[in-house]
């Protein structure tokens, strides 16, 4: 941690600092400048609140020189993890592809679009049962017979399935259907959730906040980490800005970021990011020369009557053309789709 100490510090005001990050258990580093008087505090404490420092008197600011996170992080383990699951494997040199509808809506949908999933060369099927709808008048999902279709689908055409689990409560119930576990944005950061989840070795796909900073972000898989779990990769989702021409604003930035501060797979959703189907496939192309380690992406073949986020699914053939590009684009980067 550095400590920024204000021009007009008195001698005292820089003691009182000093004694005060010495029975926070920091060894300090007093530089004096011609400016200004920094002082470096030494000592590993990745929860240290570093408010405690920032009100004393004296100080102008207080900067972090270390993550927070541990086990997410890259210092920790240098290498990507590549999590496992069957045959698939999500992160190292792989791309991984999730494609299905926004929600389950009937049998004969999920079973058409596993098909379509399936000749694409995907090998997750996603799907909605339990919903997180901004209204509650809206949807909310088919619940335990919407799990069965889809595992169901899945079976049939070799896929595995990954949906969305909202609440502790449902945990052992999605776990007997699905291979992944979808913790959704807005349950970024209900953490009783995320330390159940970290109980068990179930894999599970980590959406990024609405309004999280990817800080918050790694902060949220060193929950499922701590507590055990070590099956975890993250998802890129676009988060909220002042802009309203698209759904939420796609940081793809948060890509190159995420690889550099953690060894935890990081894919990208282009359909929730932007909100709309023609901006689907140029951001899709855009997280994969990015780096993203997979996408997400919603396919529905009757957009028009679909239950929940129609505007944004591609049509089964635009789909298909888009894995095309992109089998390019990978290839362009050394990396196997
Ligand atoms: C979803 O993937 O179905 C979903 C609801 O996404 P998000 O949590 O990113 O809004
Ligand atoms: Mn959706």
């Amino acid at each position: 941690m550095v400590v920024v100490v204000k021009k007009d510090a008195s001698e005292e005001q820089i003691r009182d600092i000093l004694k005060h990050l010495e029975d926070y258990g920091f060894k300090t580093h007093v530089s004096v400048g011609e400016m200004r008087t920094i002082i470096g505090a030494i000592g590993v404490q990745p929860d240290f609140d570093i408010r405690k420092v920032k009100i004393l008197e004296g100080v102008a600011d207080v900067y972090r020189i270390t993550d927070p996170f541990k086990l997410a992080s890259r210092n920790f383990k240098k290498e990507d993890t590549v999590v496992n699951i069957k045959d698939c494997k999500i992160g190292g040199d792989n791309i991984v592809l999730i494609a299905g509808p926004c929600s389950i809506e009937s049998e004969e949908q999920i079973f058409r679009l596993a098909e379509i999933v399936h000749s694409s060369g995907a090998k997750i099927l996603r799907g909605g049962a339990f919903k997180p709808r901004s209204s509650p008048y809206s949807f909310q999902g088919l619940g335990e017979e919407g799990l069965k279709m889809i595992r169901k689908a899945a079976d049939e055409f070799g896929l595995l399935v990954i949906t969305e689990v909202l609440q502790i409560g449902q945990i052992d119930l999605i776990s007997k259907y699905a291979d992944i576990l979808q913790v959704g944005a807005r349950n970024m950061q209900n953490f009783s959730l995320l330390k159940e989840l970290g109980q068990s070795d179930i894999p599970v796909m980590l959406k990024r906040g609405l309004s999280a900073t990817i800080e918050e972000w790694l902060m949220s898989a060193e929950y499922l980490l701590s507590s055990n779990n070590k099956n975890v990769f993250l998802c890129e989702r676009g988060i909220r800005t002042f802009e309203t021409y698209t759904r939420n604003t796609f940081d793809l930035s948060a890509i190159p970021v995420v690889h550099e501060k953690s060894h935890l797979p990081v894919i990208a959703d282009p359909s929730h990011a932007t909100g709309l189907r023609n901006q689907v496939p140029p951001m899709a192309r855009a997280a994969i020369a990015a780096g993203a380690d997979g996408l997400m992406i919603e396919i529905h073949d009757d957009p028009e009557k679909a239950l929940s986020d129609g505007p944004q699914a591609l049509l089964p053939n635009q789909y298909l053309d888009l894995i095309k590009e992109l089998k390019l684009i990978a290839k362009a980067i050394g990396r196997n789709l």
